[in-house]
């Protein structure tokens, strides 16, 4: 057993070491897995399942790379059925993806696709209830992240399409999909650290996610009455090509993550575990929170 893993106990600082080994700082957009150097942890050769989610269907979108990787790597090893959405552009690392969970024996499609199209969303979940059967377990995953350098240069058309991709995509597939998620479903959203501690060059990001945050709160207040519950998780600083591809300029990517108490940026790898817990019973009394998985960085 690797004794870098997460089931073995050591200090966390040093779980993995790569505050000292960034050597690519950048790669062209659609940023992608397998050409992010050093390579990152999503669980491929560590995460054991313990038969949480047996039987269950998930949607995960953003389901190809980064921390949609692992969670859907973390899901199939507990028996979930998935279904995964991502570019097209992305589909080298949608296919990877797709192994690793075929691996695991259980069902897998993914259907590739822009989610700040409306229609598409709606296609999205007819694919997966023809599928799957239902939706027990939707995670709204995916999201778009560009660094401008000053106002100026946040175009319109990017601001419209980070909000379509980040936040109206959320509101097109959830209300598409509600009708086919039985009691005891879980919605999960991917919001961000950026919702409480906004950066100046995110400015379109950070407060798409902040709506995140709201939306997810006032959904499982209205949610809860058909048993479903809905709650976020907001990530900090994570290695995967979101960062690498626009996400931060380059020079950031140098120090990426070294601000937070930790020192370092967290792995794919470290969120699974928050989406696996959100997703199965064993959270049943949790719903309207916001979980922040960001190496001491915390939520207010
Ligand atoms: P990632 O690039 O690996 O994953 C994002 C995925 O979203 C991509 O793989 C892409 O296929 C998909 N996507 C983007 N636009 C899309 C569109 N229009 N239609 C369909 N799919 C689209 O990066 P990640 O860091 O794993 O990102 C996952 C989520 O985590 C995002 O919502 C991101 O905002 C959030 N997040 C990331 C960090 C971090 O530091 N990496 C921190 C906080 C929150
Ligand atoms: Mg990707």
């Amino acid at each position: 057993m690797n004794s870098k893993n997460q089931y073995h106990m050591q200090d966390p600082r040093s779980q993995y070491d790569l505050s000292k080994t960034f050597y690519d700082r950048s790669q062209p957009d659609p940023g992608l897995d397998e050409r992010l150097k050093p390579t990152a942890d999503h669980g491929e050769k560590s995460y054991q399942g313990a038969s949480r989610l047996e039987g269950r269907k998930a949607v995960i979108t953003g389901g190809d790379s980064g921390i949609g990787r692992a969670v859907a790597i973390a899901f199939a090893r507990e028996g979930a059925d998935v279904v995964l959405n991502y570019l097209s552009s992305e589909q080298t690392d949608g296919k990877d993806t797709e192994q690793y969970l075929k691996e695991s024996g259980v069902n897998v499609y993914s259907i590739v696709g822009d989610i700040s199209n409306e229609k598409f969303c709606l296609v999205l979940i007819d694919f997966a209830v023809n599928k799957l059967g239902s939706i027990d377990i939707l995670v709204n995953n995916a999201g778009q992240q560009y660094y401008v350098e000053n106002l100026a240069e946040l175009s319109s058309e990017q601001f419209q399409k980070t909000y379509a991709t980040n936040v109206f995509s959320m509101f097109w597939i959830t209300k598409a999909a509600a009708p086919h998620m039985p009691k005891g479903s879980s919605i999960i959203n991917t919001t961000s650290i950026q919702s409480y501690q906004p950066s100046a060059g995110l400015l379109d990001y950070a407060s798409s996610k902040s709506a995140i945050t709201g939306f997810t709160k006032s959904l499982a207040k209205m949610l809860i009455n058909d048993g479903i519950r809905v709650n976020a998780v907001a990530p900090g600083p994570i290695w995967t090509p979101l960062q690498q591809s626009g996400g931060q300029p380059p020079e950031k990517l140098e120090d990426f993550g070294q601000g937070v108490p930790m020192g370092r940026p967290g792995q794919p790898a470290e969120l699974a575990p928050m989406y696996v817990f959100l997703a199965s019973q064993e959270s049943s009394y949790i719903t309207a929170e916001v979980m922040g998985v960001t190496g001491g960085g915390h939520l207010p």
